[in-house]
């Protein structure tokens, strides 16, 4: 039927569509070449694992850095064909053979369509006979969909001891935005109308749902610190479940004296992520890949977290007024400690994230 036909072309399409987002997205791209094209000690001679392959771009830029065998794994079917099909017209396909089975795409790169977890089953590849795993796992707000326990997984299975993994960190950042990064001014002025009962709704509503979008490193009202890291050598899958408790401080430039009285509203915070393909492994070019609103914009954006109400800030002075409600105009705080539980969902896919900010 006419809608069959139209489901399969758009969901073709928009597969397609996620993948070019990804290879468009330079951040993302250089940061992945740079760290395997100029690491060539690394990959020279190496059996690599490309967990999540995709079109298998990482695993052509591991072949391209002289690995002598790339196991690039795939899921999808349609991504596993078309990974196979640019393996070879690209002539990383070398004595490649159609063997008819599940394994039908061997040679320098060799694609195996399968889920990392059925693989293991299977015992295709030797346990612990990897030099060198590779893969994008992160998701936004580095754990919404990710797949990091799928990698986890290949690690402790085929993961030489000391074998590489790339990237090898990921650490969490949180900072306090203020209005400019809500759509509160908007609705206040619209043509001379007050409209700001729709933004109460919208910011009711982001309150409870976090938001993926651009935030400007100009609408930070406060320093960026360290949510968490994690180690992708050491660490286990259920370390991505945790509860941070830190404190942000007003950032000067954000605070210009005698502004505003000194005082900056806090209007919730901004969650993003860097990973490191750090000197651990990558000896001769060490390099990160940062979503932060400070460097260039990627695809992940960053995630937007809102207060349930605002929170005054100042630079120089605590409350002094004791009557007054802490966090308001009358009594601004000088740090906001922020208790921030990231959870998996029942379903794994998607994360809760709760933040509790107090002010002190
Ligand atoms: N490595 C590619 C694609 C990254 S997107 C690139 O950098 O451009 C992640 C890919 O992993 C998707 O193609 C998805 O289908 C695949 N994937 C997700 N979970 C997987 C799993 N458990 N086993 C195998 N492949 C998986």
């Amino acid at each position: 039927s006419v809608r069959s036909v139209n489901e399969n072309y758009f969901g073709a399409y928009s597969s397609f569509g996620i993948h070019r987002e990804m290879l468009s997205d330079k951040i993302r791209m250089e940061a992945y070449s740079k760290a395997i094209l100029k690491n060539p000690s690394l990959f020279s001679d190496a059996v690599v694992m490309d967990v999540g392959c995709g079109t298998g771009i990482l695993s052509l830029f591991a072949a391209q850095a002289g690995a002598s065998r790339v196991i690039a794994v795939e899921a999808s079917e349609k991504m596993a064909a078309v990974a196979c099909q640019i393996a070879k017209d690209n002539g990383f396909w070398k004595n490649g053979t159609t063997d008819g089975s599940d394994n039908a795409c061997r040679g320098a790169v060799e694609v195996i369509h399968t889920m990392v977890e059925d693989l293991i089953d299977s015992k295709k590849i030797q346990p612990h006979s990897i030099d060198v795993l590779v893969s994008e796992w992160m998701g936004y707000c580095l754990l919404y969909e990710s797949m990091l326990s799928s990698v986890l997984l290949a690690r402790d299975q085929w993961l030489k001891p000391g074998g590489a993994i790339l990237p090898d960190t990921a650490t969490m950042y949180v900072a306090g935005f203020g209005k400019g990064a809500t759509s509160t001014p908007f609705w206040e002025d619209v043509y001379g109308f007050d409209m700001s009962s729709i933004g109460k709704e919208i910011l009711e509503d982001s309150a409870r749902n976090p938001i993926v979008d651009v935030v400007s490193s100009t609408d930070l009202v406060t320093d960026a610190v360290i949510l968490q890291n994690f180690d992708l050598v050491t660490m286990k899958s259920d370390d991505v479940d945790f509860t941070a408790t830190v404190e942000i401080v007003p950032r000067e430039a954000a605070h210009p004296t005698g502004t505003n009285n000194g005082t900056t509203w806090c209007y919730g915070v901004v969650l993003w992520f860097e990973t490191g393909f750090t000197e651990r492994f990558c000896e001769s070019f060490p390099t990160v890949l940062s979503t932060s609103p400070y460097t260039m914009r990627t695809h992940w954006s960053q995630t937007i977290l809102t207060f349930r109400e605002p929170i005054a800030m100042s630079l120089e002075t605590a409350c002094t007024n004791k009557e007054a409600e802490v966090g308001t105009s009358a009594c601004p705080v000088v740090k906001i400690r922020l208790r921030v539980s990231i959870a998996r969902a029942p379903e794994h896919r998607s994360i809760d994230i709760t933040v509790e900010p107090t002010g002190i």
